[in-house]
């Protein structure tokens, strides 16, 4: 067999049991967490069992070494069952691509092995109260202090938030150098002076912990700064932009193919007057509508992912409009989808109704639309 068929066909069985552990064990769970807005540890557990997080480390540091094509294809299997899994998944491969790509040895020995195996799960801290997407207008400050920094400040919205035992945290090293004097710490769970607020009550992504974060006289090891000091940005570039935006992408396409089999089931199946609504033309165009919606997202992700993993000059852009794209696409999808099903559409207990709500999030985590088409027009103006 030659290298390529065997790569071929390592990325076909990674996909298939990401699927299997999917649906198996994600989806019978994800209503009941939405509901109760539960941390779904019990998925979470799953996914580090079959050490999902290692698909996308290096070979080097114990892992399959494999791109965003095929994690993309991964997040896809995990958010058509439960989109909160699949977004708390993403987070902690943020935090783990960070330390692989910019940690030091003893970070890499210390937390790879756990973060691989889901024992340790990580998590993402850079937005703040009065930063909004600005990630460049943070406030929360790390004074050096000997062999430490003390850290001053808050953060919000974070995912996995009081549930996760590593968050990879954007602060000011260095308030006279703007965006020269930003860092990034690896903060622990457990570490005096860091607590939590309430998790809040989304609309939807609901099992995502989203909570607040204090930092109050926090005294970090120095060991535990990621990259080097003053380079933050760059190591957000690296792990957030390069592997978060590309994985929010694939939650939403994910959830527009979870609503989209949901929809083409419903207009087989609901029958008025002795006749499948599906033989109406006003339904087969909502039904063609999102079909080419999530088609189009899930062929420009790919394209988009497959060049950021040939041409590293083109991750930040490329991740930017295929999150763009696939984010608006699925509130577009799953609003059709609750229009297909009429009132059953509407209802709790069908999860369309729930997959609406989650795609609603997506397109304010991480960078709002708003931000992410400025980007994209600066790019093209050179501005
Ligand atoms: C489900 C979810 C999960 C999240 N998880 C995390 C996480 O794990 N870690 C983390 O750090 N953060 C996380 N966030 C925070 C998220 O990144 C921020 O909510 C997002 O950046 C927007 O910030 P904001 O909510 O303060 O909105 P604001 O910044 O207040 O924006 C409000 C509106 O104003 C617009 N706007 C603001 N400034 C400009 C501008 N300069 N130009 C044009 N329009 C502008 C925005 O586009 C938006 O429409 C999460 C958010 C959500 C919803």
């Amino acid at each position: 067999m030659n290298e390529k068929n065997k790569n071929y066909n390592q990325q076909a069985e990674i996909i298939r049991l990401a699927r299997k552990i999917a649906k198996e064990q994600i989806a019978p769970q994800a209503s009941e967490s939405d509901r109760k807005g539960t941390f779904p540890w019990e998925a979470i557990r799953a996914i580090g069992k079959v050490e999902l997080p290692a698909l996308v480390f290096s070979e080097k540091e114990g892992g399959l070494g494999e791109g965003r094509a095929i994690f993309t294809s991964v997040v896809q299997e995990l958010a058509k069952a439960c989109a909160s899994t699949a977004l708390i998944y993403i987070s902690h491969v943020v935090l783990a691509k960070a330390i692989e790509i910019s940690g030091n040895d003893g970070l890499k020995k210390k937390w790879l092995p756990d973060l691989s195996k889901c024992k340790a799960l990580g998590a993402v801290a850079v937005h703040e109260p009065d930063a909004g997407s600005n990630a460049g207008a943070i406030s929360t400050q790390a004074i050096k202090d000997g062999d430490s920094y003390i850290v001053n400040g808050s953060k919000f919205f974070i995912t996995s938030g009081g549930e996760a035992n590593a968050y990879l945290t954007l602060v000011r090293t260095d308030p006279e150098k703007g965006l020269n004097g930003m860092s990034t710490l690896l903060v622990e769970k457990g570490t005096p002076g860091l607590s939590f607020g309430q998790a809040e009550e989304k609309m939807g992504l609901r099992s995502t912990s989203s909570r607040e974060m204090f930092f109050k006289d926090c005294r970090i090891p120095a060991e535990n700064l990621i990259g080097d000091e003053g380079g933050g940005l760059q190591v957000i570039g690296k792990s957030l932009i390069g592997w978060g935006f590309y994985g929010a992408s694939a939650i939403s396409i994910g959830i527009a193919k979870a609503a989209l089999d949901k929809a083409t089931q419903h207009a087989r199946e609901r029958t008025i007057a002795g006749q499948p609504i599906g033989i109406h033309q006003g339904v087969q165009f909502l039904l063609s509508d999102m079909i080419l919606g999530s088609e189009t997202a899930d062929a420009y992700l790919t394209a988009c992912a497959s060049e950021a993993d040939a041409v590293p000059g083109t991750v930040a852009l490329n991740g930017f409009k295929a999150k763009l794209y696939a984010s608006e696409m699925a509130i577009e999808v799953t609003n059709k989808a609750i229009q297909l099903m009429g009132g059953h559409g509407y209802c709790q207990n069908n999860i369309v109704e729930r997959l609406f709500r989650d795609a609603r999030g997506l397109t304010l985590h991480f960078k709002t639309s708003e931000w992410l088409r400025q980007d994209i027009a600066k790019a093209a103006l050179k501005i």
